[in-house]
């Protein structure tokens, strides 16, 4: 953290392993658990995060963007990699230069990596219902057709993303698409693929679908929303965000402060400032929520700028230049959830999150 500007995100990668190890014991040991630590590690950093999942026995990593791939390599890890659909079919070459797993989603895709030397582990991005990226149900006998054909890829299995989660009859849809495509592959004699359905929600909802693995994400983030965040006891991994006071100001009743609109103030009033702002990913317009200040809340004024946020201390004794203020976490007897902040934000968990990761300074508590 730099005393320059004191404004940074805490990153605690104990509690990153032990998700891994509560998404383990749930899911039983014979499934392997595919730790997702995509869009860079959910902003937490792709290769420590990568590397501390690993650490904590996951199986293998999932990814969807090839630069985190790139980025996990670079740190020397030699885990399974699956690269999720992600990539345009000119760049097969780059991405079977990875080292990884590589998403075969459509025809073009087929066609750009078996037109490659290099041999090659792929699985089918199976298209079941979500209606983005996968092999379409027209093209399912020719694609496992084709890719028996090519000496240079080898089929390890199928995964699907499921849609609607909180829709069984939607899911049992998704599932019977999934189905039948694999029976294709059995057909076409594919006996020993692997099959993978089971992302966060679908893990917590549907544990007849777990399969040979799961590839959960949110979950091992604690980033999940709703009833699905109280399904199982995954701790915080942006655990706190924090600052400290570069200025208090008192203005009197009567007066005037600007950004808080044209209206004269109807008490005495404390103004605080600290040096985070919209520009670190928080939100510019109300409503933004509260702090903690020496355990107390103090509520966030006016609106946020983009390297600042005012809030009123006039509650809180003794407020000072350099107090340490918490915007997530524990402070005291306080504590703002990431749940709290989201809904104050309107926004969910996995967007403010990740987002606020991503651009702040990062210190990483609990490395193993
Ligand atoms: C992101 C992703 C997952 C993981 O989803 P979570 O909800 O984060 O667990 C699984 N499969 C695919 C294809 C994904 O892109």
């Amino acid at each position: 953290m730099s005393k320059l500007r004191p404004a940074w995100v805490e990153i605690d990668l104990a509690a990153l392993r032990h998700n891994v190890r509560v998404l383990q014991q749930r899911v039983g040991p014979p499934v392997e658990v595919m730790a997702v630590v995509k869009s860079d590690g959910f902003g937490c950093g792709a290769a420590i995060t990568a590397r501390e999942v690993m650490a904590a026995g996951a199986h293998g990593l999932a990814v969807g963007n090839p630069e985190d791939a790139r980025a996990i390599r670079a740190a020397g890890i030699n885990a399974p990699v699956l690269l999720y659909a992600s990539t345009p079919p000119d760049a097969a070459a780059e991405v079977a230069a990875l080292g990884i797993t590589a998403t075969i989603h459509d025809m073009e895709s087929l066609a750009a990596f078996a037109a490659l030397e290099q041999t090659l582990d792929v699985q089918f991005k199976i298209e079941a219902g979500l209606g983005r990226l996968g092999v379409s149900p027209d093209d399912w006998q020719a694609a496992f057709g084709a890719v028996k054909q090519a000496e240079n890829l080898n089929l390890t299995g199928l995964y699907t993303h499921l849609n609607a989660p909180d829709d069984p009859a939607s899911i049992e849809r998704q599932m019977a698409q999934f189905d039948a495509a694999y029976e294709i592959a059995q057909e076409v004699g594919f006996r020993s693929l692997r099959r993978m359905v089971a992302s966060s929600n679908v893990v917590l909802g549907y544990p007849n679908l777990n399969f040979d693995a799961v590839n959960a994400g949110r979950l091992l983030f604690h980033l999940l929303d709703g009833h699905w965040a109280g399904m199982i006891e995954t701790r915080p991994v942006i655990a706190a965000i924090k600052s400290a006071i570069i200025q208090v100001k008192s203005f009197p009743a009567g007066g005037h402060v600007g950004f808080l609109g044209g209206e004269a103030l109807t008490r005495a009033t404390r103004l605080a400032v600290l040096p985070i702002g919209f520009g670190d990913g928080f939100k510019h317009r109300p409503p933004l929520g509260e702090v903690l200040l020496h355990g107390q809340r103090a509520p966030v004024v006016g609106r946020r700028g983009i390297e600042h946020t005012v809030i009123d201390v006039s509650g809180v004794a003794d407020a000072g230049v350099g107090d340490e203020v918490v915007l997530l976490g524990f402070q005291g007897n306080g504590e703002i959830t990431g749940l709290e902040l989201g809904a104050w934000l309107d926004l969910p968990l996995m967007e403010i999150l990740p987002r606020l990761a991503r651009t702040l300074p990062r210190v990483y508590l609990g490395q193993s």
